[in-house]
Order: C-alpha cells, then sequence, then structure tokens
C-alpha cells in the first residue's frame, strides 16, 4: 500500500541511517570550514578538520547558528565554494531589512529535488497526476523548491503561482488538476471562492493538497479535507535548510517524517539548549547534512515541536515531528510570508510625519490573513485635514508593501491616541485562531 520513491533510504536501519550522517557530517564540517563563519567560529570550537568529528555524539561540540549569524554573514559570510560553482540562491526575509541568502551548486539543486519528489511520491502521487503548483515562485523556496521535485515524480506541473482564484479553477477544469500545493490559508481562501463562483466540485479532479509554509491546526486539516475532498499533507521546510523537503507527511498522516539522511534533527528546552525528552515539545535544531555550498550546522529554527517516540507505521525508519506549535520569537507569518514587527518598526519610523506610537493588527478576512497597521501620526498634525492625511496613508501603505511585501491597511490615529501599556510595548494584537 505505502510506496517509496528511494526505498533503500527511506527504510535504511537506523545504526546505517547514523553511519550515514556521521559520514555526511564530516563532509559538511569540512564544506563549512572553507566559509568564513565557520573558519572562525568552529576552531574556538575545538574543530580544527572534519577528523575532530568522530561519533555523532561530536555534533554537541559544534555551537549553534542562528538568523542573526546568517544576517552578519550576509551576502557571501556562508558561502563555501567558488561563486563560478554556484547556479542558484534563495533568500528568506530576516528581522531587518537584510535577507539571508542560500546558495546551490548543481548537485545541491539534484539532492534537494530528491527530497522533495520523496516526500510527493511518498502520498500516493506519480507521473499521471497533475500537479498546480499554487504558491509564490521567485525568491522564496516553496515555488521553485516543488517544481523541481513534482518534475522529478513525472507529474504534469502548471506553475501557476499563488492569486487570482477564477484563473486557477479554469486551469484545474481546462487540464484535470488532481494535486494542489498551497498554504493552507490559500486552500481555504480557494473552497469559499469556489462556492461564490459556483465551480461545482464534479467540474475539478482533485485528489490531494500539500499545505506548509504556515502553522495550522489538525481541525484546519479536516475542514479542508472536507469541504474540498481531498487528502491534505503537512509539508515542513525553511529556506535555511533548502525550503521544502525537510519533513513531511506520509500517507498515515500522523507527524512528519523528518529525511534523517538529508538533516540531522535535534530537539532542545530554547532556554537551557539542553536536549528536550523524547517526546517533549522544544525548538528544532537542524544540521543540513545535503548541500555542499552553503553549510548550515545547528540551525535554532525558532519552531516548536517535539519527536515521535514510537516508529511509523509505513516503515520508513526517519523519525516523525510533530506539527509546528508555534516559534519561540516574535515572527508572524501572514499568508505564508514571514514578517517580523521590528521590519514594520523600522519602516514606520524613517517616515517623519509619522508618531511615536504604533500597532500591528492581524486578523482573518474570510479565509486570508490581513494585516492592519495603526499609526498615531505627528502632533502638529491636525486628523480634520483629510487631503494631507490620505496621501500619508497612502505614502505608509506603499513604503510598508515595498520593504515587506504584504499589502496592509493603514490607519491613522491622532498623536497620543493609541493604548500605551506600562511595561514592555505590547505592538502586535494577533486575533487569528490559535493553531493546536
Ligand atoms: P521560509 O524560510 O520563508 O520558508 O519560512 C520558514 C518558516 O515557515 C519555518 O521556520 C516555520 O516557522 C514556517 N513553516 C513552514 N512550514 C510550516 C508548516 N508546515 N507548519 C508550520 N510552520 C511552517
Ligand atoms: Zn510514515
Amino acid at each position: 500500500m505505502y510506496q517509496y520513491w528511494n526505498p533503500e533510504m527511506e527504510t535504511l536501519p537506523r545504526r546505517e541511517l547514523e553511519a550515514w550522517q556521521l559520514r555526511q557530517l564530516k563532509t559538511m564540517v569540512s564544506y563549512a570550514l572553507r566559509t568564513p563563519f565557520y573558519q572562525d567560529r568552529l576552531p574556538k570550537a575545538g574543530i580544527k578538520s572534519e577528523a575532530d568529528i568522530k561519533s555523532l555524539e561530536d555534533l554537541k561540540q559544534i555551537p549553534f547558528t542562528t538568523k542573526q549569524d546568517l544576517r552578519v554573514g550576509f551576502p557571501y559570510g556562508f558561502l563555501s565554494i567558488p561563486k563560478d560553482e554556484v547556479i542558484r540562491l534563495h533568500a528568506s526575509s530576516g528581522t531587518t531589512g537584510t535577507p539571508t541568502t542560500i546558495y546551490f551548486n548543481r548537485e545541491d539543486i539534484r539532492r534537494w529535488t530528491g527530497f522533495v519528489a520523496r516526500c510527493i511520491y511518498g502520498t500516493g502521487c506519480n507521473a499521471t497526476d497533475v500537479f498546480q503548483n499554487m504558491i509564490t515562485y521567485g525568491l522564496f523556496t516553496g515555488g521553485l523548491g516543488f517544481h523541481a521535485g513534482a518534475e522529478e515524480v513525472g507529474m504534469l506541473v502548471i506553475p501557476s503561482g499563488v492569486g487570482n482564484t477564477t484563473r486557477q479553477f479554469k486551469l484545474m477544469q481546462d487540464f484535470g488538476t488532481t494535486v494542489l500545493h498551497a498554504t493552507p490559508s490559500f486552500l481555504l481562501h480557494v473552497e469559499s471562492k469556489m462556492r461564490e463562483e459556483g465551480v461545482s466540485r464534479e467540474s475539478i479532479k482533485l485528489k490531494r493538497a500539500f499545505a506548509g509554509a504556515e502553522p495550522y491546526s489538525e481541525d484546519t486539516r479536516r475542514r479542508i479535507e472536507e469541504l474540498l475532498h481531498i487528502d491534505v499533507y503537512n509539508s515542513y521546510g525553511l529556506s535555511e535548510m533548502n525550503g521544502p523537503g525537510v519533513a513531511f507527511e506520509c500517507q498515515g498522516k500522523d507527524g512528519l517524517h523528518i529525511w534523517e539522511d538529508g538533516y540531522i534533527a535535534e530537539i532542545v528546552n530554547p532556554d537551557t539548549l539542553e536536549p528536550a525528552r523524547d517526546g517533549e515539545i522544544g525548538e528544532l535544531v537542524l544540521t543540513i547534512l545535503c548541500r555542499e555550498a552553503t553549510p548550515i550546522l545547528r540551525y535554532r529554527t525558532r519552531d516548536l515541536s517535539a519527536f515521535y517516540t514510537e516508529p511509523c507505521s509505513c516503515g520508513r525508519t526517519h523519525r516523525r515531528i510533530h506539527r509546528i506549535t508555534g516559534r519561540t520569537d516574535d515572527m508572524l507569518i501572514i499568508n505564508g510570508v514571514n514578517l517580523f514587527p521590528s521590519q514594520i518598526e523600522e519602516v514606520i519610523m524613517s517616515i517623519k510625519e509619522v508618531g511615536n506610537n504604533y500597532l500591528i493588527v492581524i486578523e482573518k478576512d474570510g479565509m486570508l490573513d490581513r494585516l492592519t497597521v495603526k499609526t498615531e501620526v505627528g502632533p502638529d498634525i491636525f486628523m480634520d485635514d483629510t487631503r494631507p492625511l490620505n496621501a500619508l496613508r497612502e505614502k505608509i501603505r506603499r513604503t510598508l508593501q515595498s520593504s515587506i511585501t504584504i499589502n496592509p491597511r493603514v490607519e491613522l490615529h491622532e498623536s497620543g491616541s493609541l493604548p500605551v501599556s506600562e511595561g514592555k510595548a505590547k505592538r502586535v494584537q494577533d486575533n487569528r485562531p490559535r493553531n493546536v
């Protein structure tokens, strides 16, 4: 009943899997020692060559790497190979304007594609499927990552990108789409638009969808499945670890297999940084084993999860993690786009007419997320003078959109009128339902 893309690797006995990990870790350390960042960091921790890694236990000697490190290392601090050998880069937003950038050589892309193909095929897809990739293409890894993996499986790939539901329905009907990839909120949006536009379920052939890039609950999964009559599989990844293809649900739909021939996964207590007990929730820390051009060791993902303690009934030997329940930092995910409150602050505080206080509000607007930025205006601006206020509102909206790529609603408030908290300023009101 279960189908494996790479049967040997997916069912490799744990002992052999660990031996593989050790070999790959040594290779990664040797590449890391060619990057400016780790050339400085690793010898201080007593690791001067790959020979200093003798067992998987030695991983613990390697210091953690954070998003902040990646930002400081921008643009080439983590590059381990000559630039001519790099064939692609991807980037993700950072806490401020500086993105984090990941480079790939040809083999890195090939390996990444193999992991994504493994995820897709493991849900029962094959070359007869038609795959509509309703996710952002571009620097974000979800578009091209899934695109390549689905082609590798041999599916017919429709690179539809995100948005424009009417066009999406037309593509589904014209080409008989059977599989979708989207954020869970976009899938819900698609379903409500389908009803609104009178698109009948019988006119489309959907069987399954991959949903990821943002947290969602088991209830949301079930709701999408029931409304669209499809199977929904959870897809987890992050650009620092290539993107999609890090962890994925199999047909058991109970936890996500983390591909341990591509990644070493640890779960640590985010305060003490000590390993969490099996089954205990903590921060996921990942070491990439499958990318030479940008090796990243013990990356603190800030994502909260837990290991399953039991092996999966599908026969794969790779451990499963619980769906992500939250983050240890203040990163927000709005319709699949990552956003730190500090990015908004940086933009609005650079506009001189803006006053001192602001508030970020996130709500559900139908099935999608809506971002509203409320800002006070400076004390010398009068609220009854609408023309300049409209111009200011538009200026803030445009500046924010070009910086954060999300189109926010902007509300202007009189100087001193937004609530001031006594302790730590509470700048974010996230009114979306919680994920469990
Ligand atoms: P990016 O680097 O832009 O791909 O964003 C990666 C982040 O998106 C992760 O660190 C998670 O916080 C979030 N994310 C991705 N996939 C999922 C998922 N399936 N469930 C929950 N959060 C996710
Ligand atoms: Zn399984």
